[in-house]
């Protein structure tokens, strides 16, 4: 069976270049079968790949603006909110080619939220997930991440869709030719580091040389994050360069595992 990737992540943060790179790794090693790729952004101009399905060959986002009188995030919500109408239709091409393709790749609409806040983004998931094996790859612009409050706001993003989706989850650190994601381990795994690295970023005291509130409130907050790095696996890659993407598919198979002792028996309970 294959395993289905849905990227999710901030506009910019490098999906569909990604995805793209994603496409020519698969398309271009012996060992690997090219993966089915499905295209959910009905908003944007030009895809850097070929999609198997796209949502755009069925659902003109600009008309949907015109016929319903919405502002473009209205117009992308309601476009994807028709194309989740006919999913079952999309699942059953997919399931058709299962026996063809390894890989089921779900390229999602730029503006984060409009996937992850809307029902049609959960339906889509839940649908998906109950089919075949699936993992989330959260795309982060690793140059953009390097504050560390940025950083810990990115990690409680990424927390709280882990939370909605309870799939395996992979944090992907693009963009490591620009900047290396080493930073961004350590302070995964050195809790005291990062600790470290808030207090020299505006870490602050107030008159009488307390920790202010913001500064307990982000020691707390690490904590939780403490414990949300323990479930999720994180690999640094390059969408441009094509770096790390074979440490990606290994973290893609291990989660085919987890899929299979976390989430499957938790859907079946729920049947
Ligand atoms: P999306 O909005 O998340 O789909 O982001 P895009 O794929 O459109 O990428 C946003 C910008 O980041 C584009 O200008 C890409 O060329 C650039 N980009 C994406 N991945 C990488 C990468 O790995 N390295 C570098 N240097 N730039 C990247």
């Amino acid at each position: 069976k294959p395993v289905a990737v849905i990227v999710i992540g901030m506009a910019g943060a490098g999906k569909s270049t990604f995805v793209q790179r994603i496409n020519s790794y698969l398309n271009s090693r012996d060992e690997l079968r090219p993966p089915y790729i499905l295209n959910l952004d009905p908003a944007v101009t030009h895809v850097p790949y070929e999609a198997n399905i796209d949502i755009r060959d069925t659902i003109n986002y600009q008309e949907v603006m015109k016929q319903y009188n919405l502002g473009p995030n209205g117009g992308i919500l309601t476009a994807l909110n028709l194309f989740t109408t006919k999913f079952d239709q999309v699942l059953d091409l997919v399931e058709k080619r299962s026996d063809e393709v390894d890989h089921v790749i779900l390229d999602t609409p730029g503006q984060i939220e409009i996937f992850t806040w809307s029902a049609s983004g959960s339906i889509i998931t839940d649908a998906i997930a109950s089919s075949m094996p699936a993992v989330v790859a959260y795309v982060i612009d690793t140059p953009r991440t390097t504050a560390p409050a940025t950083f810990m706001s990115n990690m409680l993003y990424a927390c709280s869709i882990l939370y909605k989706t309870k799939l395996p989850f992979i944090l992907v650190f693009n963009k490591i030719d620009v900047q290396p994601h080493d930073f961004a381990l350590e302070w995964m795994t050195d809790f005291e580091a990062f600790q470290e690295a808030l207090a020299t970023h505006g870490g602050t005291r107030d008159a009488e040389g307390e920790p202010t509130y913001m500064n307990s409130l982000m020691n707390s907050m690490s904590l939780v994050l403490d414990e949300f790095y323990k479930n999720l696996k994180a690999v640094g890659v390059s969408s441009v360069t094509g770096q790390g993407l074979k440490e990606f598919f290994d973290a893609v198979e291990d989660s085919r595992g987890e899929y299979e002792k976390d989430y499957l028996p938790e859907l079946e309970k729920a049947r």
